[in-house]
């Protein structure tokens, strides 16, 4: 009796335990097959899938993270049965959005130098919904210039004439984007004064102050050229009031996108003439605010400028 007794609950044991294994194995069964087509659902079938969901907008920002002098490019995905174009916001600020492909309309961020480091949020408009995708600005490192000029010239400013017609040229570009790829440069000197420098003149920072392009160190009479197609939106002249520019000349590049050019001694080109990549513009010169011969060259986008080091260093889409 006492055997019987020790086998029977042994037994038990081991047939509980195999039942409770077996009960285990259809439960995992049962919850897999549930879990693995919603799982295959959502998995990325490719890399341009990875940011998509049925239900949302597909907006690719590009870069994901910013700094300042940089320019942020959002893409978003075209719904051919929607005939409105989406809106883009950003830091308070309406961007203009052009028709990119087929396939996407694009807008671009400026991120000037002093552009304040923290978070933001980019807000899309489209088919009725909205969508919100936060973008860190990160400071970039500027240098730091000592200059000293005479009285008369760091009192110069820019004559109303300038500033007028520079604000003009800045918010007249094209719908259709004329460049193609990477930015060639201007100017073959070497580069003297980096975009986002900081100035000291006379001992005295300016804190709103930063170089707002990239100086080429070209000899006085040197070629300039175009670095990308475009079009002439604007030809200033010293001796019409272009007292800090000089000679200068802005190009429409199309879709937000203007390049400057300034200081020139000769300028060979006219307002509203299409310029193709590599044409000569103009010769360096030391006309307007310039200690010397030099070719001031500024990129803005949306009338703000970002560093045109971006600009030749990869293709902006
Ligand atoms: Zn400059």
């Amino acid at each position: 009796m006492s055997k019987k007794k020790k086998n029977k609950p042994t037994l038990n044991k081991s047939n509980i335990k195999n039942k409770e294994i077996l009960n285990c194995l259809i439960f995992l069964l049962v919850l897999f097959s549930y879990m693995l087509p919603s799982y295959s659902e959502d998995m990325p079938k490719s890399k341009d899938d990875t940011k998509k969901t049925s239900n949302e907008l597909n907006v690719i920002v590009t870069p994901a993270n910013a700094k300042q002098g940089d320019v942020v490019c959002v893409k978003i995905e075209k719904d051919s049965k929607c005939s409105g174009a989406p809106k883009v916001f950003f830091d308070k600020t309406k961007y203009s959005v052009f028709e990119l492909s087929d396939k996407y309309y694009r807008s671009l961020l400026p991120i000037t130098a002093n552009y304040k480091v923290g978070k933001y949020t980019i807000e899309i408009f489209y088919k009725g919904k909205v969508k919100r995708i936060d973008l860190q600005v990160n400071e970039t490192k500027y240098p730091l210039q000592e200059l000293t000029l005479t009285k008369e010239v760091a009192g110069l400013q820019a004559s109303k004439i300038e500033k007028d017609s520079v604000n003009r040229a800045l918010s007249n570009f094209s719908q259709k984007k004329l460049w193609t790829g990477k930015f060639l440069n201007p100017s073959d000197a070497s580069l003297s004064t980096v975009y986002g420098v900081k100035r000291r003149v006379n001992g005295t920072i300016n804190p709103d102050y930063f170089h707002k392009g990239l100086d080429f160190a070209a000899k006085e009479g040197s070629d300039i050229k175009s670095p990308e197609d475009g079009v002439i939106v604007l030809v200033g002249q010293n001796s019409k009031g272009f007292v800090v520019n000089g000679n200068c000349v802005f190009i429409d590049h199309g879709q937000s996108v203007i390049s400057g050019y300034l200081h020139l001694s000769k300028i060979l080109v006219k307002e509203g003439e299409f310029v193709k990549k590599g044409q000569l513009i103009g010769k360096v010169g030391s006309t307007g605010i310039a200690s010397g011969p030099h070719l001031h060259w500024g990129i803005y986008i949306s009338g703000k400028t970002v560093d045109p080091i971006n600009w030749t260093s990869m293709i902006i889409e």
